[in-house]
């Protein structure tokens, strides 16, 4: 659903104007097809972590996704080996250096699997003769609709992609890359030319960023352990050699590609892309880059940006009789439940307390660090003679 005339659609109108005139830049031609996109087309699309769309510009004319396939190739290679394998191929560093540079650590692993030569190596990790339709498959689910290849971009990387070659065989000496090499660079040529709209960028990036569900089809796409470890990565390694600047200046997790497109995925609230096709000398689009930033900076988007004051997770305390009823709210993290367990304890040191009821009535979801806090002072309570109960009439303590 796009939301017509709205505050968001008109903030990200706004930053479209102010950023539109930015001319420098130029449009990556070392993949001959890429070099006939048009400088002038741009376009930013946010989907809400609701599902909910907002747009503004070109969003609708494809590209092909380029690298921005880099932090979902590592996701189906974490859900099919355990991250603990996939790292033993790959690392986890920003390398400090170019997108195709020769950026190996001293065990032979690339340094992180978002340049080229780590992605070359997920991509050999995941296994099957049906390898590339799983990631077309994988990236068509976080977009919410079937992506295919466009194969002229296919073909003209597949003709001049020879640096990617030699990565390949690389990390095939080194012991990173499994399996034949030119089979690994194919399906990575092939993952590379997945054509995409600005507003599946979005989608595929409010995907990471609810957890793994995609949330305008409702799916859960990915377990929600790996959507977090691909935020990390993307987080640490995902804007090329970039990466501190854009964690001082953004500070959202984000991918860009050499078509000009940024995934950029803000945790628990937007997915947005952006698409404008000149880069700057890093290889990120120019347009895209100043965008999120003003973005960033208008919605307090910054993943480290805190809230003044953390909501409180008592909705009421009541005492009746000898019996104390504590109502909970929202999502128990650690830290709420935290706050909640000392209330509690002050229960063992009033002697009029002869019972405690912990409502979870109004509570949305619990953490597993939570639930195990509240499990403890349960029975810390109990065994100072006070009966404790939980009532959780919809079951979200069980829930994860
Ligand atoms: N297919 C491109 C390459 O391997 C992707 C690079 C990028 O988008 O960073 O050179």
């Amino acid at each position: 659903m796009v939301e017509e005339n709205n505050p968001v659609n008109t903030v990200l109108e706004r930053i479209r104007t102010e950023v539109r005139p930015l001319a420098d830049g130029r449009v990556a031609d070392y993949i001959p097809e890429l070099a006939h996109a048009d400088p002038n087309i741009f376009g930013i699309a946010a989907i809400s972590a609701h599902g909910r769309r907002y747009v503004a510009g070109d969003v609708e004319g494809p590209f092909s996704v380029q690298s921005i396939s880099k932090p979902f190739v590592y996701a189906i290679a974490v859900e099919e080996h355990g991250f603990d394998t996939v790292h033993d191929h790959v690392g986890a560093e920003p390398s400090g250096q170019p997108f195709n540079a020769i950026s190996l650590d001293e065990h032979g692993r690339p340094a992180n699997p978002m340049i080229n030569a780590g992605a070359i190596v997920t991509t050999s990790l995941i296994k099957g003769e049906d390898r590339f339709e799983r990631i077309r498959s994988m990236l068509s689910a976080c977009a919410g609709r079937e992506l295919s290849v466009n194969e002229d971009v296919y073909r003209s990387e597949a003709e001049a992609g020879h640096g990617n070659r030699a990565l390949g065989h690389l990390c095939l000496a080194g012991g990173a890359l499994v399996g034949p090499v030119e089979e690994a660079v194919q399906d990575y040529f092939r993952q590379c030319a997945v054509e995409v709209t600005v507003t599946d960028l979005a989608v595929m990036a409010a995907t990471l960023a609810s957890g793994g569900v995609n949330p305008v089809t409702g799916k859960r796409v990915l377990n929600r352990r790996t959507a977090r470890h691909t935020l990390s990565i993307m987080a640490g390694c995902g804007m090329y050699d970039r990466a501190g600047e854009w964690g001082l200046r953004v500070g959202i997790p984000a991918k860009s590609g050499v078509s000009g497109g940024i995934l950029a995925a803000a945790p628990g609230a937007f997915g947005i892309g952006v698409f404008s096709p000149p880069l700057d000398h890093a290889g990120n689009s120019v347009r895209g880059v100043a965008a999120l930033e003003r973005l960033s900076e208008d919605y307090d988007l910054h993943m480290l940006q805190l809230p003044t004051e953390p909501p409180s997770p008592l909705h009421s305390v009541s005492c009746h009789g000898g019996s104390l009823g504590v109502h909970l709210r929202g999502e128990i993290d650690f830290l709420a439940a935290e706050q909640v367990v000392s209330r509690l304890a002050a229960a063992v040191e009033d002697a009029r307390i002869t019972s405690v009821v912990v409502e979870l009535e109004r509570v949305s979801g619990f953490s597993d660090a939570a639930r195990a806090l509240l499990a403890a002072e349960l029975t810390d309570l109990a065994d100072a003679g006070i009966e404790a109960t939980v009532s959780d009439p919809r079951g979200v303590q069980g829930a994860n």
